[in-house]
């Protein structure tokens, strides 16, 4: 059975803009942009409507993914994304109403439709809203020809199970690409895309290294790396080469100045660090005990870092590695010279505990 393929569409430039105190100028928008079409992503949001200059230069510079443009149902907004998108050589206006604003949707989509390629339509609030009402949205925004629709949760308050209830019965009357955006307030934004996608949603709106505003957008590499690492359940695939993740994450943390937290699942630093003694020995011994994703994979190397937790077995392994040839006597002197610079914190480098023996 050939996997049903999951639409990545990245909004890192223009939700994970969003993030408090974040500016990107046009040159950050164009690096960030490469990287992410090298990523793989398929459909790239650029940025706002207001935003018009950032969108001109990505719209320019890239070649393949669908450029796609954030607008209100406003004349100005969609005068302004039109402008943005001229060059791009597919152009997508992602329209985003609000549930109580049904009566714009039919103008906007076919004013949009005017000009760019796609026109996607999103309902912000589809999660906590009637799911007839955004049928009736969904329907105005498919008579005036969107490709996409999509369920937002943008306050981030929906739970996994509401997502997978609300999407299962929209994919019934949806017949083009259905599409969700979860925030992470409550942690649950890739549970949420995940829960989506199981019931149907062929689009996932996320952000690498999971920017945005307030908590944040899904993250986009834990989202492909969920589904490629569990395709026995879920089924499906993705354009992303998943080798370029740790690249896209740097690149973005670069561009926007937003840190990756250590423990951050897949590109954070200690996300393939295994320090303490038992996990270093099993991991030794079969890389499979303690890793669930293969970390060449996703473009990163495992690291058994040694400190306070480390046990003699990956001390000794250490040693050897670099050549210093140690039994008996001076293996345990050394060893316990280790564990006693160990007790300061951090990582002891292995030359440090030689040093101090041989002097
Ligand atoms: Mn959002």
């Amino acid at each position: 059975m050939t996997p049903r393929r999951i639409q990545i569409f990245d909004s890192s430039l223009r939700d994970g803009g969003l993030a408090p105190g974040s500016v990107l100028l046009p040159d950050d928008r164009v690096e960030v942009a490469l990287e992410l079409e090298r990523l793989g992503v398929d459909v790239l949001e650029a940025g706002s409507a207001a935003d018009v200059v950032g969108v001109r230069a990505v719209a320019e510079a890239v070649e393949r993914p669908v450029v796609a443009v954030f607008a209100r149902p406003t004349q100005d907004d969609l005068d302004s994304a039109g402008a943005a998108l001229f060059r791009a050589r597919r152009s997508r206006i992602h329209l985003s109403v609000r549930s109580d604003e049904a009566d714009a949707v039919r103008w906007a989509v076919e004013a949009a439709a005017a000009r760019a390629h796609e026109v996607q339509l999103s309902v912000e609030d589809a999660t906590s809203a009637d799911p007839a009402a955004v049928a009736a949205i969904f329907r105005a925004a498919l008579q005036g020809g969107a490709v996409a629709v999509g369920v937002g949760d943008a306050a981030g308050s929906a739970l996994p199970s509401r997502l997978a209830g609300l999407v299962a019965e929209l994919r019934a009357v949806t017949p083009v690409t259905l599409s969700v955006h979860c925030h992470d307030d409550l942690g649950l934004a890739v549970a949420g895309s995940l829960a989506a996608v199981e019931a149907g949603a062929d689009q996932v709106e996320c952000t690498v290294n999971g920017i945005g505003e307030r908590a944040g957008n899904a993250s986009l590499e834990e989202l492909v790396v969920a589904l490629r690492v569990r395709r026995d359940h879920y089924e499906v695939e993705t354009g992303v080469d998943t080798s370029r993740l740790a690249a896209a994450s740097r690149v973005v943390a670069g561009r926007t100045g937003w840190v990756v937290q250590p423990n951050k699942a897949v590109v954070g630093a200690n996300a393939f660090a295994h320090e303490a003694g038992i996990h270093q020995d099993g991991m030794l011994k079969d890389e499979r005990t303690y890793q669930i994703i293969d970390p060449g994979e996703v473009g990163v190397r495992m690291t058994l870092p040694l400190g306070k937790h480390s046990g003699r077995h990956a001390f000794a392994r250490a040693c050897a590695e670099r050549g210093i040839v140690v039994s008996g006597d001076e293996l345990n002197a050394a060893f316990k010279r280790f564990k006693q610079l160990a007790d300061f914190g951090g990582a002891v480098p292995i030359d440090a505990v030689f040093e101090e023996v041989t002097a």
